[in-house]
């Protein structure tokens, strides 16, 4: 069973909460592994969801809790099901069963010392998927190395310009240092897993080994864009996949940003593209128009989390 912390440090918040006696920090978790949903996901990327699709274990509560989060049910509120380390070990075979292509664990951080207990049990059972450690990169790079069991590729946001030069961090995420503290934590995930690794799965090219850099292209924020983009080529070059995306949803309006109830025009993408090819990326992940919708967002009803009634 996993030692939980009584003074949390393992996100940058470093709040403090005393883990072990229940008490939730910032992110909201408490002494309880919260999942919200467990289910095969064909939205990532294609070396990700290969085949079925990628077995992807939604952990409740976030530390960074962006403002205009698609998945706010899960990382602002308190859906899920508390699960015991076991039983997220024995949802790890169940994906498996399904096809899974791989094990996605999305925003895994502040459960960490619970999924490595688990992660650690299922590889003792002989348990082969890669697992793919889906994250904001709002992580400290110490934590990443001593939970580097728990990942084999690391899907990793990168998701604003530099402070003062941007104020997006501080008013979407309410972290004005986003940008060094992920900074730090890429150069550390592009150490642990390192350069992009790749088998067969199904007929089709699976990840297994890297790291992926996403980067969602926000409203009004075009020019930050290409500067991050650009800062992000220039410092890891060919030693990471890249994908960036179009997918902002406005799911509510937003008082505090009012920049933020449009979607992102289509032409600003188009613009974000031309640039990566004029800075000379070879290749990169791009999504298809019409990707901002909200039922590109699954059901957080805790499907997949608990066993079904005769299993
Ligand atoms: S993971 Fe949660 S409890 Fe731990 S430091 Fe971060 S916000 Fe606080």
């Amino acid at each position: 069973m996993a030692t939980l912390p009584t003074s949390c440090e393992l996100c940058p918040r470093r709040c403090g909460a005393d883990r072990a006696a229940g008490e939730r920090g910032v992110c909201g978790a408490g002494s309880e592994l919260r999942i919200a949903r467990a289910a095969l996901h064909e939205w990532e990327e294609p070396p990700i969801s290969v085949g079925a699709g990628s077995g992807a274990v939604f952990f409740s509560n976030c530390p960074l809790r962006c403002i205009y989060c698609q998945n706010a049910q899960i990382a602002c509120g308190d859906h899920g099901t508390d699960v015991s380390e076991e039983r997220l070990t024995d949802i790890f075979f169940e994906l498996a069963a399904q096809g899974a292509a791989n094990i996605n664990l999305v925003t895994p951080g502040h459960y960490l010392p619970q999924i490595a207990v688990a992660v650690a049990a299922a590889r003792a059972r002989g348990f082969d998927l890669p697992f793919v450690f889906n994250t904001s990169s709002y992580e400290r790079a110490e934590v990443l190395r001593a939970y580097r069991d728990c990942a084999d590729v690391y899907l990793a946001d990168f998701k604003y310009w530099m402070s003062p030069a941007s104020d997006a961090g501080a008013r979407y995420s309410h972290a004005r240092d986003y940008f060094d503290v992920a900074t730090r934590a890429l150069d550390a995930m592009v150490e642990l897993a390192g350069p992009p690794r790749f088998d067969r799965f199904e007929g089709e090219d699976r990840l297994i080994g890297g790291v992926v850099v996403r980067h969602l292209l926000l409203p009004g924020r075009l020019d930050e864009s290409k500067k991050v983009m650009s800062f992000l080529w220039h410092r890891y070059g060919d030693a990471v996949l890249y994908s960036v995306m179009n997918q902002y949803t406005p799911l509510r309006v937003f008082p505090e940003a009012p920049e933020l109830d449009a979607p992102v025009p289509a032409s600003d993408y188009e613009r974000l593209l031309d640039a990566l090819d004029a800075m000379g990326m070879p290749d990169y992940f791009w999504q298809e128009g019409g990707a901002a919708k909200e039922s590109f967002v699954p059901a957080f009803d805790s499907t997949g989390v608990l066993p079904r009634e005769g299993a």
